[in-house]
């Protein structure tokens, strides 16, 4: 089974890439239309389709496709999705779109950003123009039976980062805005690789808090209550980690030396280092990506 359902309307489908299960997730949501939110990277598309199948949609009762960001693990596989799709539309951000239409560009930057796991995601194919449609704040996808998608803007991750909110659960669909969940250990690791925007970040947050909801429906991945108390934790780290990070930056330590003093004050546990380790993406850490986020940020910042 790839396939969970959530509650009436949403299911889960998890993509697992390279079998690797609970990191990478598309939800399926159900009115009388139907959205599916991420598409995944290009390689778990066939997995998509698998989920689709089981969970009893048929591809021509697909209406939208909608990402929350264009970086290849959540909208890398949307040109090689569409053509199974003949009725979806693609929902994006005005500033994503032109990536996903011709995606060199981005595959140039994910091959930097990312090396070996951008390989491992593969090269987008790009999505035919006419079947885009742009993202605006505050716009709602009306799926019939009550039920209904509502767009935020969400920058910091990503300059172009959407969230969605659902209001019959009372839940937020937040891409990578609010970190990644490790739901085996009911943690959420800090996702802020470059190019990160740390005052944007915090003023989506905020915004996310601000609507009080109960659920957070993760990329990476799965549901998880206490949604606020997870969007707070969250904000608190970035902004402790932005205070450690440009402290010392300011008093000319070395990368080294300062993701040491963020290692300190996130140690990480024993039982989470282990699973780590194989990890299909995060086994590189999930300190050193995040710092260099960070000093990027604060090196464009201070320019
Ligand atoms: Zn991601």
């Amino acid at each position: 089974m790839n396939s969970k359902r959530l509650n009436d309307y949403t299911y889960l489908i998890d993509l697992k890439p390279r079998g690797f299960e609970n990191f990478s997730a598309s939800y399926v949501i159900k009115g009388s239309k139907v959205a599916i939110i991420e598409t995944g990277s290009r390689l778990t598309v066939e997995n998509l389709l698998a989920g689709l199948k089981e969970i009893g949609i048929k591809r021509e009762e697909v209406d939208y496709v909608a990402v929350t960001h264009i970086h290849i693990d959540h909208a890398g596989g949307a040109g090689t999705l569409l053509p199974h799709l003949p009725n979806a539309q693609l929902l994006v951000h005005k500033r994503g779109a032109s990536h996903l239409i011709n995606p060199e560009k981005l595959w140039v930057s994910s091959l930097q950003v990312l090396g070996d796991i951008a390989e491992m995601w593969g090269k987008s194919e790009p999505v035919p123009e006419e079947r885009i449609l742009i993202a605006k704040e505050g716009m709602v996808l009306d799926l019939g039976k009550d039920v209904d998608l509502k767009v935020f803007e969400m920058p910091g991750h990503a300059s172009h980062e959407l969230a969605f909110y659902e209001k019959n659960s009372n839940g937020v669909f937040p891409g990578d805005a609010a970190g990644i969940y490790l739901n085996k250990f009911d943690m959420v690791a800090i996702n802020t690789p470059p190019p990160f925007h740390l005052e944007m970040a915090l003023s989506s947050l905020q915004r996310l808090i601000q609507m009080k909801p109960r659920w957070l429906y993760y990329s990476h991945f799965g549901p998880a209550d206490d949604a606020v108390g997870k969007l707070k934790n969250y904000a608190a780290r970035l902004k402790l980690w932005g205070e450690i990070i440009l402290g010392g930056m300011r008093r000319g330590e070395s990368f080294d030396v300062i993701s040491e003093r963020i290692s300190e004050k996130e140690p990480i546990a024993p039982d989470v280092a282990d699973y780590l380790k194989n990890h299909i993406t995060l086994s590189g850490g999930i300190i050193i990506p995040n710092v260099y986020g960070f000093m990027e940020y604060f090196r464009r910042s201070m320019a």
